[in-house]
């Protein structure tokens, strides 16, 4: 059978949701900017869908502003406060998702300057260090909600305090957060946030970002009027509302699945720390419940992740975007672990269909891999710790 445990790449399209979805495909495909009957019919799903997206993070639904996922809102928050700001200096963190880091850099090279924050051994950046970053000229704050490789949940409402104690625009990339732990963007003081439809169940390519009233960037994506003119480009409606729907599940169900899927990875965590030479990368409470990535010294991860596949279990060794790459995993180097540590690392991400006895399937499979792999293993075998 097979077993997919790397929900943080990405999640099915829950049925509800693609039928929620279908009709805008063929039946109500109108364009919604269109003035006409069908058009309108496509705007009330879009509205619908607005609201249920403001009302998953405690914002209005005119701060709602449709994309084509994360990537897309990442890009348009930070490069929109620079654009508006014209040069400056932006504080990040060193274990942001590429598509934070790389829009930086892109800034960079055009005249901006960029302080990448260092974490603690746990993933975390603090407070105190956003605070001591800052200058006179900061035009932004970008800390991610929670880290995609090691889950690891970042003190947001204190560095918002911070952003809003000094009157610089905070956002957030909460794309591995939405649907699986509760945002609320007065409480967390953000004034930007970036989600993203296929990580919690919904369709690929769709996504939103949070404008909070009053916070000003410039726009992104030139050309037609939508999105009261902030971003151009025909609404995708199928997947606007599938998104909406996406959200709304997620939110009704999200207490009784974040104890589930903790359970579960404690399961898993447990069942595979009794290996020697093993260890959780990332804070051990503050963290996405369905997390799970742990560090088999001795082994190379992409190894152990091959055999796993040829057993039909699904798992990631760093983020999806650096697979391929043999270059160990920058976040947990940021973290302080070695090359090799680094490169020991995988992540299992646990999801909704997963269940206790598939977490015990993959603690058996995986031990029996690591014993393998490790008899084989020059690394291990130097040290005379097999
Ligand atoms: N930010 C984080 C933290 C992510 O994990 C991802 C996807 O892996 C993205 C941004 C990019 O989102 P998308 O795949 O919707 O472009």
């Amino acid at each position: 059978m097979e077993i997919y445990l790397d929900h943080a790449a990405t999640t099915y399209t829950d049925k509800k949701v693609l039928k929620v979805m279908m009709p805008y495909f063929s039946e109500t495909f109108g364009n919604a900017s269109s003035l006409h009957g069908f058009g309108r019919e496509a705007q009330k799903g879009v509205a619908k869908a607005r609201s249920q997206v403001a009302d998953a993070i405690g914002a209005k639904p005119a701060e709602i502003y449709f994309t084509s996922g994360g990537t897309e809102s990442d890009n348009w928050a930070i490069k929109g406060a620079a654009l508006l700001a014209g040069k400056g200096h932006i504080i990040t963190t060193s274990v942001e998702h590429h598509a934070v880091l790389e829009t930086c850099e892109s800034l960079e090279k055009a005249g901006f300057e960029v302080t990448y924050l260092t974490v603690d051994k746990d993933g975390r950046v603090s407070p105190e260090a956003v605070r001591a970053a800052l200058r006179s000229d900061t035009v932004l704050i970008s800390v991610m909600t929670a880290n995609n490789e090691v889950g690891t949940i970042m003190p947001i409402k204190q560095i918002g305090a911070v952003a809003k104690e000094n009157g610089i625009p905070f956002h957030t990339d909460a794309v591995q957060a939405a649907g699986h732990i509760p945002l609320d963007v007065n409480d967390m003081n953000v004034d930007l946030l970036s989600i993203s439809a296929h990580k919690f169940y919904g369709p690929k390519g769709v996504g939103a970002l949070y404008i909070r009233t009053g916070t000003k960037i410039e726009k992104f994506m030139h050309g037609g009027a939508q999105e009261r003119e902030q971003r151009a480009g025909t609404l995708d409606t199928p997947g606007i509302v599938g998104l909406g729907a996406a959200i709304e599940l997620a939110v009704q169900d999200m207490d009784k699945e974040y104890e589930r899927e903790a359970k579960l990875a404690k399961r898993l965590s447990e069942g595979l720390l009794e290996l020697p030479k093993v260890f959780l990368n990332g804070h051990k409470t503050d963290r996405l419940p369905g997390n799970v990535n742990i560090s088999f010294e001795g082994i190379e991860a992409e190894a152990l992740m091959l055999h796993l596949d040829l057993e039909g279990i699904s798992v990631s060794t760093g983020s999806a975007c650096s697979s391929g790459s043999t270059n160990p995993s920058y976040v947990l180097r940021k973290m302080g672990l070695t090359n090799e540590q680094a490169r020991a690392a995988v992540r299992f991400t646990i999801g909704r269909r997963n269940t206790a006895s598939q977490i015990d399937e993959v603690i058996e499979k995986t031990k029996d891999i690591v014993v393998r792999l490790r008899s084989i293993s020059p690394l291990f075998a130097d040290k005379g710790e097999r």
